[in-house]
């Protein structure tokens, strides 16, 4: 039987924000795209995400009154990331990422608001910005979808309120003061009222926020566009003519099939979360033994590597980190596995600290969660386990919750019952709960806290730099990330390390293109998003540096598939 075959000018694999910025920009340039994805629902990890966007020299800065140049990013991104900067990759993406940004947002492929406070994460290191580099996606209405909105990933269960509802970073504030402010009361009264008439017709929320807002607006954008999004339909194999990648084996439902591209291949797959032996091979407290929950979506699993690795594309290891960690907390679910809950919040806001097991803090809790987690696997490098408990006292997780239990009015009992949360009216107790030396933590929260009254952390200094102080609680005096531990009943949750995306990745060059071990493009073959290695050499400088990066290079990519017609296009954009 023969194979059915199909033609394109560009075959994208994944349709995270990687593979649609790719494709939106190659029919832009007037090629002709396929988009094919390999789980049944589209949007990958994007679609999990808070969707935020890191891009200097941005033209919402001007609007805003924040200045920044292409000098000081590099300075950051050179003093920060280190010997392990690759120059080119890194100024190929300061100089384009502006310009993806205005010209999707003239196209309507996105829309984005500037966080003008959002600082850097290491606001203090040279060229760092106070803020205004990262941008957050604006709400979206997911009925645009039609048809397709089934079929788009929902959010992680746990990050949504009521079974469906989404809470997006700029309803946060509201959420936290809904007790306290009249209008925040009122904007989450609103977002109830919406929830619930959805559910008259829906499965869950339509109004979208975070990452499912963004792939709504690209997926809607790409569908009116008439690309093509083959669901179910994974690349399983390269397909190579004289030394070209010409196209590539897809298994869709029906079928195998032969996409011949005739520009190139854009492997946009999302990296490898989802393969536990690729996880064994490069995560250290994985090869220990220890536990880990993956955030992003299993399907996920190194395929891109795999095919890049087939036609001599090279896996780079030599990362800062081979992942974007985050710390997690296991949320039960009756009938069925847990799901992890990523803690981004509340870890350094007022009442909260973080202890191993012997009751010792171990890390600046308010800095990135992606330092968190080094801090607690070297913390535990003797113990069976890589683990952490965040503790709080009453006061604070009724102002702003614990992991996945949401402020007040949200109820606790559930959660204790669950067992998802420890509680005690006193430190002894709690810690006893735990399986957390007792006078380790005694010890801790009265050292802690006599300080903690005047605002001061001696052992860490919390709310030292802009960053710590942006995610703390503005309402708080005189530091917005400390207060004592002080009133009972006390509470804990246990978090084990998980990441966000994986930062090891594919060998590429400044046009996304699959470099060899010589540094040879390997001809029609790209790789964008966490399938290449992170410009940012595995670090983590700022809010939204990977996917920042995974559309500029996915822009990248389509503008050299185009070619001279292509790049006449974009002149005149
Ligand atoms: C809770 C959470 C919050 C986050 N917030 C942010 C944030 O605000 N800003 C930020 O920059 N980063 C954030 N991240 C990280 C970010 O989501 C990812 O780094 C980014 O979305 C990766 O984009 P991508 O396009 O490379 O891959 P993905 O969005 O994961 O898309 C890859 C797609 O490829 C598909 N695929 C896999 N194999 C194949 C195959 N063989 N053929 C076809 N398709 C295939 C997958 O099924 C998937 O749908 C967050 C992550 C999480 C979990």
């Amino acid at each position: 039987m023969s194979l059915d075959t199909h033609t394109c000018d560009v075959l994208v694999a994944g349709s995270g924000a990687a593979g649609f910025a790719a494709a939106l920009t190659a029919q832009l340039a007037g090629l002709d795209v396929i988009m094919v994805e390999k789980e049944a629902l589209f949007g990958g990890t994007t679609a999990y995400s808070a969707g935020v966007v890191w891009i200097p020299v941005n033209s919402h800065q001007q609007v805003a009154g924040v200045s920044d140049t292409r000098e000081q990013a590099l300075t950051y991104l050179t003093h920060h990331v280190g010997n392990r900067l690759d120059r080119a990759k890194a100024e190929a993406f300061v100089d384009n990422a502006p310009a993806m940004l205005d010209l999707f947002e003239r196209e309507r492929f996105v829309a984005y608001t500037l966080e003008p406070t959002w600082a850097d994460y290491h606001p203090d290191e040279p060229g760092a910005s106070q803020g205004g580099r990262s941008l957050v996606p604006d709400e979206y209405d997911g009925r645009k979808l039609g048809g397709w909105f089934p079929s788009l990933r929902p959010p992680i269960p746990t990050m949504t309120a009521f079974g469906g509802m989404m809470v997006g970073r700029s309803d946060l504030p509201h959420v936290f003061q809904m007790m306290q402010r009249p209008e925040s009361a009122l904007h989450v009264a609103g977002m109830v009222a919406r929830y619930a008439r959805d559910r008259f017709t829906h499965d869950r929320g339509t109004r979208l926020v975070n990452g499912n807002a963004l792939i709504a607006r690209l997926a809607v954008s790409a569908l009116r566009r008439d690309i093509p999004l083959w669901l179910s339909s994974p690349i399983v194999e390269l397909y190579s003519e004289q030394g070209h990648v010409a196209g590539a084996f897809v298994a869709r439902p029906d079928g195998r099939v032969l996409v011949h591209a005739r520009r190139g291949v854009v492997l946009a797959c999302g990296g490898f979360p989802g393969s536990d032996e690729l996880k064994r091979q490069v995560y250290g407290h994985v090869a220990a033994g220890k536990s880990h929950a993956s955030l992003p979506p299993p399907g996920n699993a190194g395929d891109g590597l795999r095919l890049a690795q087939s036609v001599g594309g090279m896996f780079v290891e030599d990362v800062d980190q081979p992942a974007a960690w985050a710390p997690v907390s296991l949320v039960p679910q009756g009938d069925g596995p847990a799901i992890p809950f990523p803690h981004f919040f509340d870890r350094g806001k007022p009442g909260y600290i973080s202890v191993d097991r012997r009751g010792h803090r171990f890390v600046n809790e308010a800095r990135s969660y992606h330092l968190y987690v080094p801090a607690m696997v070297e913390a535990c490098r003797q113990d069976a386990e890589a683990e952490a408990w965040i503790v709080c006292d009453h006061a604070a997780i009724r102002r702003f919750g614990l992991g996945a239990l949401g402020p007040a009015p949200m109820r606790i009992g559930p959660f204790l019952r669950g067992g998802y949360v420890k509680r005690s009216d006193t430190v002894r107790g709690l810690a006893q709960a735990c399986g957390i030396d007792a006078e380790g933590l005694e010890h801790t929260i009265v050292g802690f806290n006599e300080p903690a009254q005047r605002g001061e952390d001696p052992q860490f200094g919390r709310g030292s730099d802009a960053y710590q102080r942006f995610n703390g609680a503005p309402d708080h005096a005189p530091n917005p990330c400390v207060a004592p531990l002080a009133t009972p009943p006390f509470y804990a949750v246990r978090v084990i390390p998980s990441e966000i995306g994986t930062f090891a990745g594919i060998a590429t060059n400044a046009q996304g293109q699959v470099v060899d071990r010589e540094g040879r493009p390997v001809p029609g073959l790209y790789a964008v998003g966490n399938d290449a290695a992170s410009v940012m050499g595995g670090t983590y400088p700022g809010a939204g540096i990977t996917i920042g990066p995974a559309m500029t290079f996915g822009y990248l990519a389509a503008r050299h598939m185009a070619g001279a017609v292509g790049q006449k296009i974009f002149a005149s954009a």
